[in-house]
């Protein structure tokens, strides 16, 4: 079952065959996991029209003409002093003309933009980056500029008559011709043509043409522009934004209605997402791509608080496999994985570190291999860990020949459990006891899925065992430690 959200977009472009769906950031730092669901959003309104037939583009808006902060430098650089000391008095300058503070790419925003794609593409996520910075660069935002400077007194009445409420400190932000910031300046006045702009900064004045004056909109204005612009359709936005009085949604809508031509965007309105703190960038690593979109997207509308429960849970419920829980997985499979990697294909491996993050944060536990102990193998009796050894010797010839599928795999292993008659739940109890496995999935699923090396490993331990047994009936107490050894 769809959510109303996407069920409503569906009855809201029923008519419209091409959908344009943005989302928008300010790529000066990666962050925690909160705003992923602002983009997943989108990204599932527009998975759910595409499989109504509609065609649907996606756009991520870079607002890379924002000026970087402190608090984001602090978190940009992982408050590394060295980094820190550097790049300081970096803040006030747009990040898109910063450079890129780790050297691997052009600028300070492409490289979080990139890193910020990464991020997406691991959840299915691939929209189309917009960078702002280019577009103001390539003179796209020309005539929305040019027309709220020379017709700045009648916006900014029409914002007074509809918004009583919002007083914009600025409707543009110049860049200093001189220093490159973009925080510290404004237009002062316009006088026979000329834009007076002067910079707090490096206390500079500058008499500029309307063609030499840059800079960014206001946010709100910069909103509406790119609506106009891009056509935009459909938008996600939190509960803040679609305050009517006075929010930044109504505001963009009746600038870009009013001035830019624009027409009116369908608000995709998510619920809000609180992160604890012991949860911050450790999510993502730690749950498989699908958990983790999920989370953010089931009930797109509803508040929620990202907790260390709602991840254990998270984990207790989300199958990767039919009927094999990811939690399942990481106690039961994960160990065993790991004894052969290079068997593993890249969704197996990428579901192994997943599974050594979420074990190494929310378990406070390394994933460990279970080996059959001492205990275990020397308190039970010679026939029965000689029927478990039959029943391994069977399932590793199954295992190598043709490849079967699971419910032939399944009915060909239940006849071989039927030959212990009597004995058939002693010795199932002393196989789920032999490789860990005390409760959980079923025999036949996880015998099926064991590695064949650890399967044929278990066989030779017993073989030795059993040897042994059959060899030096009396030596039994420490046998099999040094059968281990000698192994
Ligand atoms: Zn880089
Ligand atoms: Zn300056």
């Amino acid at each position: 079952m769809k959510a109303p959200l996407y069920t409503g977009a569906l009855a809201h472009f029923e008519k419209q065959t091409l959908v344009t769906i943005a989302s928008g950031v300010t790529c000066a730092y990666l962050g925690d996991e909160r705003n992923l669901r602002e983009f997943l959003v989108a990204d599932e309104t527009a998975k759910t029209l595409r499989e109504a037939g509609h065609t649907v583009f996606t756009l991520l808006v870079d607002d890379s003409l924002d000026p970087l902060n402190y608090r984001q430098l602090r978190v940009a650089v992982n408050k590394d002093p060295r980094l820190m000391e550097r790049c300081e008095h970096w803040c006030g300058t747009p990040i898109a003309h910063l450079p890129d503070p780790f050297e691997c790419h052009a600028s300070f925003a492409e490289h979080y933009e990139h890193v910020l794609l990464d991020r997406l593409h691991r959840l299915d996520c691939h929209p189309t980056l917009v960078s702002t910075s280019k577009l103001y660069e390539r003179g796209l935002y020309d005539p929305y500029v040019s027309l709220v400077l020379e017709r700045r007194e009648e916006v900014l009445s029409f914002l007074s008559d509809r918004f009583p409420n919002y007083h914009p400190e600025k409707l543009f932000h110049p860049i200093c011709p001189q220093c490159g910031v973009i925080v510290d300046t404004h237009i002062e006045r316009v006088a026979a043509g000329a834009y007076h702009i002067t910079c707090e900064r490096c206390e500079s004045h500058h008499d500029l043409a309307l063609e030499q004056v840059k800079g960014k909109l206001n946010w709100k204005l910069d909103c509406a522009a790119r609506w106009a612009h891009f056509r935009i359709d459909a938008e996600p936005f939190s509960k803040a934004y679609l305050e009517p009085i006075a929010g930044s949604f109504a505001v963009a809508s009746a600038l870009s209605k009013e001035f830019f031509g624009g027409k009116q965007v369908l608000p995709l309105h998510f619920g809000s997402v609180q992160q604890d703190r012991d949860t911050s960038y450790l999510t993502a690593e730690s749950l498989p791509a699908g958990a983790l979109r999920s989370l953010f997207v089931d009930k797109p509308s509803s508040d929620m608080r990202i907790s260390r429960d709602l991840i254990l849970t998270t984990a207790s419920r989300y199958e990767v496999m039919p009927g094999m829980t990811f939690q399942d997985f990481i106690k039961q499979l994960l160990p065993m994985w790991l004894l052969t990697p290079e068997a593993l294909d890249p969704m197996q491996r990428d579901l192994v570190s997943r599974g050594m993050a979420f074990s190494r944060n929310f378990l406070d536990a390394e994933v460990k291999l279970h080996l059959p102990t001492r205990e275990r193998i020397e308190g039970e009796s010679p026939f029965i860990l000689s029927s478990v050894r039959h029943l391994i010797a069977e399932v590793v010839e199954m295992r190598l020949g043709e490849p079967v599928p699971y419910d032939a795999f399944q009915r060909n292993l239940k006849t071989v459990v039927a030959g212990f008659e009597q004995n058939k739940k002693a010795v199932l109890v002393c196989l789920r006891a032999i490789v860990g496995q005390d409760h959980g999935i079923p025999v036949s699923k996880f015998l099926f899925a064991l590695p064949l090396d650890y399967l044929q490993m278990l066989q030779y331990i017993l073989d030795l065992h059993l040897d042994s047994v059959h060899a030096l009936p009396m030596a039994s107490s420490s046998s099999f430690e040094n059968q281990l050894a000698a192994a």
